[in-house]
């Protein structure tokens, strides 16, 4: 049933990219292809002041903010976004978890060791282009934790920066409305209105995606770039850093066809690791900063001893309650989130599940074939998670373009189950309000329900070990996953990799815990606050 779901919904998004690439207007501001350029076409070797390695979610705001002065070179793995529509729309959204990886599209799958299915984003943009969408800035915990003397003022005017070019006030879908009003009748309150900052209780956030459905992902920062400054290249994969002793001096590269180019940084210069918490760890271990006896076993030259690479590795864990209503709701990323204690948050999507088989229900005609039901998805995300994993390279590769081996441990502390375990229960609550008894259906016997799909829930829903067992037995990933360069341990407070001149690394892997509800508001945040600190620093 799953697998014949996954094909009618790739049926119905194909037809939705073919009406996309022929019929749309590009909605974004396309402006940074100017400078954009394919790493085929590229110089065997040149210099620049600052190399940027990965053209993501971080990567593009600090890029940008650096070729204000200096000249920068962004090196990005995979294309621009615009050679994939369906990554600029909202209705095609759900597509990303339903592509092959061919291993040039805008999405790399992996499973980790877990056993857990999971994706990273490799497009001009990274995680910003295939993500859901929701902005929120991080929580205040975060701040406090990070291990950063940070300046607030600053770190305020860089989120501004971020959000009068990227981020909209969403139009809530008739679903989201819904949602919106079955948590504040269930409890989790204060009502917050409209907010981009964290906040307990119920609000809505802001959204990428504008009110028609175009995103506007990281990418269209390095709109505001200096564009004598800035180079932006594309399929051009790091395969390494290249040290003089322990300064980094420049990156080596390839392209899609294979050819190395090398690019080195001037005098004052620096490289910035930016390809994301699984490409930044695993790109410093085959450059040779891990740990010794590790790298040794892999006949990896040690440029420098460093334990903490690829250790602390973090997901946040999601489980999932979905049910299937007999009538057509609009595709409708999550617009809404409900935090209900400080490491809780629920929100919900919703999608059209075309040619789904509708049981017979009381008021309908039985097989109706002129419904279209839609698929409902209650998805609760845990934070500040006790259970750390690693990350490893793959023994038999030492081609960056291969998935490193990652595990992330889930729920292996309890205190991380007992969150699971609130939030199966506060979800079952927010069944039994009033709102959401009107989206019940009857069957031909006249009693009430819901057609729930999925792994039935225990029975008894009080007893703390079934509930764990489901939460364990349904574990899935919220694509949050940090960690593996963590400030304090391979960073320090400026995110220059401790004992390594003229390295950095700036993006999701330098964190112990995920920002807020959701964390790319954050790492868009970091990229531009970093980015104005170096400028700083190099100044004075
Ligand atoms: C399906 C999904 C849904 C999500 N939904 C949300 C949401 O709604 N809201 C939210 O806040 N967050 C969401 N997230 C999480 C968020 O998108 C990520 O945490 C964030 O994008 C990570 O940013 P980053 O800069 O650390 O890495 P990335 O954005 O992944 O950037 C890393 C970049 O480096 C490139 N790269 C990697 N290795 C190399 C190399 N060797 N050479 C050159 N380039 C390289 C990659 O291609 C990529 O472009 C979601 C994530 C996913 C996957």
């Amino acid at each position: 049933m799953e697998h014949s779901l996954a094909t009618f919904l790739l049926l119905l998004i194909l037809i939705s990219i073919e009406f996309i690439s022929s019929h749309a207007i590009p909605n974004q501001d396309i402006s940074y292809m100017k400078f954009v350029h394919n790493a085929n076409d590229q110089p065997i070797q040149e210099k620049y002041d600052y190399i940027v390695i990965g053209g993501g979610t971080t990567g593009c705001p600090l890029a940008t903010t650096l070729s204000s002065k200096f000249s920068v070179l962004l090196l990005e793995r995979g294309s621009d976004p615009n050679t994939y529509p369906f990554v600029l729309n909202e209705e095609t959204l759900s597509y990303v978890f339903i592509l092959e990886d061919d291993g040039q599209n805008p999405i790399q799958r992996f499973v980790s060791e877990d056993g857990v299915e999971n994706i990273r984003g490799r497009v001009l943009g990274g995680g910003s282009m295939v993500n859901a969408g929701f902005y929120s800035r991080g929580h205040r915990e975060f701040f406090e934790t990070a291990g950063v003397d940070w300046e607030m003022e600053l770190v305020e005017k860089a989120y501004e920066w971020v959000e009068e070019t990227l981020v909209s006030r969403p139009n809530l879908s008739a679903w989201q409305v819904a949602f919106r009003n079955t948590l504040l009748e269930g409890g989790v309150v204060p009502d917050n209105g409209f907010d981009l900052r964290h906040l307990m209780g119920t609000k809505t956030g802001g959204s990428i995606f504008d009110n028609k459905g175009n995103r506007h992902g990281a990418v269209e920062l390095l709109n505001k770039a200096n564009p004598k400054n800035l180079k932006v290249v594309i399929q051009a994969t790091v395969q390494r850093i290249i040290f003089n002793g322990l300064s980094a001096v420049g990156v080596l590269y390839s392209d899609s066809k294979g050819k190395l180019h090398t690019a080195l940084i001037h005098k004052k210069g620096e490289i910035l690791l930016s390809a994301g918490a699984i490409g930044s760890p695993q790109l410093l271990l085959l450059s040779g900063i891990g740990p010794k006896s590790y790298l040794s076993s892999l006949k990896l030259h040690v440029v420098h001893h460093q334990p903490h690479v690829g250790q602390f590795m973090t997901d946040n864990p999601r489980f999932s309650r979905s049910i299937v209503f007999p009538f057509q709701l609009l595709a409708s990323s999550a617009q809404v989130v409900g935090t209900l204690e400080k490491n809780i948050h629920l929100q919900s999507l919703a999608s059209p599940l075309p040619f789904y088989p509708l049981p017979s229900y009381g008021l309908l005609p039985p097989q109706s074939t002129s419904i279209t039901p839609s698929l409902v998805v209650f998805v609760g995300k845990f934070s500040n998670v006790s259970s750390k994993g690693w990350l490893h390279l793959n023994n038999s590769s030492t081609d960056s373009k291969e998935s490193p081996i990652v595990r992330f441990n889930y729920y292996s502390q309890h205190d991380d189950l007992s969150r699971c375990v609130r939030g199966v229960r506060k979800v079952e609550d927010l069944l039994k309000t009033q709102t959401m008894e009107r989206f019940k259906t009857q069957d031909l016997e006249g009693n009430k329900g819901f057609q729930f799909m999925g792994l039935p829930m225990p029975e008894n829903l009080w007893n703390d070990s079934s509930v764990e067992e489901y939460c364990k037995n349904t574990v899935a990933t919220y694509w949050h996953y940090h960690g593996g360069c963590l400030v304090g341990k391979v960073v320090d407070d400026n995110y220059k990799v401790i004992g390594i001149k003229n390295l950095r690394v700036v993006d999701g892997s330098t964190f112990s815990d995920s920002p807020g509800t959701n964390p790319m508001a954050t790492l868009m945040m970091l990229g531009r606050y970093v980015g104005l600190k170096v400028l700083q620093q190099r100044s004075s």
